[in-house]
């Protein structure tokens, strides 16, 4: 049999055995935990920058609340009883949050956040995923949110002129509208058709920019309830 002591291969061998990994088997361990902790102090830091980023967007924005989207939004009986300042109201056998909600202050918070509706909680515009996607950045979603505050100021100042509007939701408000006497709508037949417009068009650039046919689905024992936004502007 051939003697391999001085051989390549031995040699081969021999410096495999020396590598440092192998040497000092904890080290690498020690690395891998390091590389980990790393990657989730950085996965957290974004989470966190993700949540910052959402909130900051929502605070600027209280459109899902105030009756811009919806007039209603459903509740779950483990939502339990609804205490002001919500209000709720029932339809067959299905209870929903009243909107505007009243829960939502000047600063567009909401200050019952601990214990709001868990349809609040579940709630995801358009916008909201896409900034969360990284499609939007939160400058741009924010000029969007601005701009549909624009339309709303100028929409209400005009209609406003024909139609009580305060504390109403924007479905609420478009209905009275559009109930207005013959009489009502000539008393000034130019500014009334510019309140029609602006309604029309508002009510476009929502559901383009927050609603994508979407639908909101709450699952909860012993129910199911689906939210189709039916109600949607
Ligand atoms: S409409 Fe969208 S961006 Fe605005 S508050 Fe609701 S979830 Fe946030
Ligand atoms: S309870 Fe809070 S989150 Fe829910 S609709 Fe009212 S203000 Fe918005």
């Amino acid at each position: 049999m051939p003697d391999r002591a001085g051989s390549d291969f031995n040699r081969k061998i021999q410096t495999r055995t020396v590598a440092p990994e192998v040497a000092n088997p904890i080290r690498p361990i020690d690395d891998i935990i390091d590389k980990l902790w790393d990657h989730r102090l950085r996965q957290s830091e974004n989470d966190r920058k993700q949540m910052d980023a959402s909130s900051t967007l929502c605070t600027s924005c209280g459109l899902c609340c105030d009756g811009s989207l919806f007039r209603i939004a459903p509740l779950v009986p483990e939502d339990g009883a609804v205490t002001p300042p919500l209000r709720s109201q029932e339809d067959d056998d299905e209870r929903f949050l009243s909107l505007p909600c009243r829960a939502l202050d000047s600063e567009k918070c909401c200050t019952v956040y601990d214990h709001r509706p868990r349809i609040c909680g579940a709630f995801r515009c358009a916008l909201l995923d896409q900034l969360d996607g990284g499609i939007i950045t939160l400058q741009d979603a924010t000029q969007k949110v601005a701009v549909a505050h624009q339309h709303k100021s100028r929409t209400l100042a005009v209609v406003g002129q024909f139609v009580d509007t305060d504390g109403r939701g924007m479905k609420d408000i478009k209905q009275s509208y559009r109930g207005l006497s013959n009489a009502d709508q000539t008393r000034d037949a130019r500014s009334y058709k510019e309140g029609e417009f602006l309604l029309k068009a508002f009510g476009h650039y929502l559901r383009n920019t927050f609603l994508d046919n979407r639908q909101v689905t709450l699952n909860s024992a012993p129910s199911t309830i689906s939210k189709q936004e039916a109600d949607r502007p």
